[in-house]
């Protein structure tokens, strides 16, 4: 049983590639299917329409939410009348300015987005406290000023996924809204990957989203979020739940719901039953994609539960397994990013090259993420290579 209040279904529609036309036909029928426009948003009503705008990277890297579903979306709450403001605070790491959000806005297509639908894009870079008193893991968060500030959230987030949540949708797109150099704080305070789902579990309950739109159309296999490859998986998600939607996309991409931290949180305090999330429109079948790549620190689905109990113990208390973080010379500018997003300090840029103090180091893989000279891999020990043989 679905906890009262709280609706579970999510509509799933078709849409084969970015098309525009074909984009916003799937985007309304899939709004459409839960309730309508109407359901979420008022006349008159300044939305902050958030969507994935990690590093503002081209639309074919599906890295960010594709333009045309941000369009999509974006025209449907300007006709209905409610003021846009489109508005994320790209990656961690990545100074929040507006020089670095223009360039992001620039090269994602939202600005073309922005253009052509008559949504306001966001510079304003500051940020307010804003209190959640029955947080279980935060009693406030920093948020960026234009959410604060609206009305409502509309989330329009990309299926990708994760080296650390293992899977980035609903959920976990809310975290664009602490503002880019105070998140660190956030991966050095919630170590490991359920802690932070439980925080941002906390950050969906503060600031309480009303619409969730997917742009599950490609998504991102592999080592995303940044670092993955393109996947089609054909599809549009709507609904007003976002643990619900994770649900179902993460069971298109061949992941237990429960293995995501979000998911895991939500349904352990009460606001979610996995079981009772319901599909409306085409038949989900259809996009179920098994073989979809995981991330290569990806641990669950063919472990049994003996293997899922060693290695939650060696991954709590031991870095043995994890991946390690190491820098390829050859390939680092020495940029630095990786050096200001490290939430532990455990990276020195001198001499135009970065270097990973792997003592330090706690395996949140914030580096590998943020790096667009794709300089940082990823590699296990001796010791954790035969324990992922055995365990995987
Ligand atoms: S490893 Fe990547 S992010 Fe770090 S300094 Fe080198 S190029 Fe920049
Ligand atoms: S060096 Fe370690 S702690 Fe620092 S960002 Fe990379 S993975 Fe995280």
């Amino acid at each position: 049983m679905h906890p009262p209040g709280r609706d579970a279904t999510v509509a799933v529609v078709r849409c084969d590639d970015y098309v525009p036309d074909e984009v916003d036909a799937a985007v309304r029928r899939a709004v459409g299917l839960v309730g309508g426009i109407e359901r979420f948003v008022a006349p008159g009503e300044r939305v902050l329409l958030k969507p994935n705008l990690l590093q503002g990277q081209a639309p074919e890297r599906c890295v960010t939410t594709h333009p045309a579903v941000v369009a999509a979306v974006a025209r449907l709450l300007v006709e209905h009348g409610c003021r846009v403001v489109i508005a994320d605070s790209p990656g961690a790491g990545i100074v929040y300015s507006e020089p670095n959000l223009r360039r992001a806005y620039a090269r994602s297509g939202f600005a073309a987005a922005a253009e052509e639908t008559g949504a306001v894009l966001n510079y304003d870079t500051g940020f307010r406290i804003i209190p959640f008193p029955e947080g279980e893991t935060m009693k406030q968060f920093p948020i960026i000023t234009p959410a604060a500030d609206a009305d409502a959230i509309v989330v329009v987030s990309k299926a990708k996924t994760h080296m650390w949540t293992r899977m980035t949708g609903a959920a976990k797109n809310l975290f664009g809204l602490i503002p880019g150099l105070e998140k660190p704080v956030f991966h050095f305070r919630f170590r490991d990957e359920y802690a932070f789902g439980r925080m941002l579990v906390d950050l969906n309950e503060c600031m309480k989203p009303r619409l969730q739109v997917v742009d599950a159309v490609v998504g991102m296999e592999g080592d995303g979020p940044q670092a993955g490859s393109p996947r089609k998986i054909g599809v549009i998600l709507a609904g007003s739940d976002y643990a619900a939607v994770d649900t179902v996309l993460a069971r298109f991409i061949g992941m237990d719901p429960l293995e995501i931290g979000t998911i895991r949180s939500a349904a352990a305090r009460g606001l979610l039953d996995p079981l009772a999330v319901r599909t409306v429109g085409d038949d989900p079948a259809e996009f179920a994609v098994p073989d979809f790549r995981k991330p290569s620190t990806y641990a669950g689905g063919r472990a049994g539960p003996w293997r899922r109990v060693v290695l939650a113990v060696v991954q709590r208390f031991g870095r043995t397994y994890a991946p390690r973080p190491g820098v390829i010379a050859p390939a680092c500018i020495g940029c630095g990013k990786c050096e200001r997003i490290c939430p532990v300090h455990a990276i020195t840029v001198a001499g135009g090259k970065a270097t990973v103090d792997l003592s330090h180091c706690i395996r949140c893989y914030c580096c590998h993420e943020i790096c667009t000279e794709h300089a940082i891999a990823l590699s296990r020990s001796l010791p954790g290579k035969l324990l992922a043989r055995l365990l995987g």
